[in-house]
């Protein structure tokens, strides 16, 4: 089928962005493209048909085959802008060598595509970096409860680990708990509040450090 399949360039209104859509004609085309870049048919500018990309139809184009192209990228890491079109400032590295230029132009990892090889290899560090921190509080919080059954989400604040929160699914409880790590409260939904007195704390069931709460959260203390 994808024999029938023709590339358009569909651009967006104002912010220069656009991408390529395969489609049999030009209305399906700008339909799709609207769709991928986030925007509704009035939020096209121009489609139009891009020949030169018909050899990769269904789709999607090879972001280098785009850059060779003269499209042009944000880099994933620092923002730049990564064009064959534009001259590349060649920065230094952190003990002040020149860098190389063939370490500079287009670099791709997984969706993202950098300025520089520095750039990628400090996202990739930062990837590292977060997965260990996640896998830490993961671990935090299986250590204050044994019997989490899921953490939904973790966020590991850098500057200030303390306000690092995650929130999870503890066995008898309808809804998340939510920990500040470092904190000795966490927060449950008012609905779970008795539940997790019982099952959770139950030393300090006779006074419940309970205190003013956001509806529909209540905060109570655990140990
Ligand atoms: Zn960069």
């Amino acid at each position: 089928m994808s024999d029938n399949l023709k590339a358009y360039m569909v651009s967006e209104s104002g912010e220069g962005h656009a991408c390529v859509a395969f489609a049999v004609s030009g209305a399906p085309a700008r339909q799709a493209g609207a769709g991928e870049l986030g925007t509704d048919w009035d939020g096209i500018e121009s489609c139009r048909r891009a020949p030169e990309f018909d050899a990769y139809a269904p789709g999607p184009v090879p972001k280098r085959a785009l850059y060779d192209a003269g499209w042009w990228f944000e880099c994933g890491h620092c923002g730049h802008r990564v064009s064959i079109n534009e001259y590349h400032e060649y920065r230094s590295d952190d003990e002040g060598n020149d860098a190389a230029p063939e370490d500079f132009g287009f670099f791709e990892r997984g969706r993202q595509v950098y300025c520089c090889r520095a750039c990628m290899a400090k996202d990739e560090a930062d990837d590292r970096t977060r997965a260990a921190h996640d896998a830490a509080l993961v671990e935090l919080v299986a250590l204050k409860y044994p019997e989490v059954l899921v953490v939904s989400y973790a966020y590991w604040n850098i500057p200030e680990p303390k306000r690092s929160e995650v929130r999870f699914t503890l066995p008898g409880l309808e809804g998340m708990v939510r920990w500040i790590i470092g904190e000795n409260t966490v927060s449950v939904e008012r609905r779970d509040v008795e539940n997790f007195k019982r099952l959770y704390s139950p030393g300090t069931s006779a006074t419940p450090e309970i205190q003013p709460a956001r509806p529909p959260s209540a905060f109570i203390a655990s140990n």
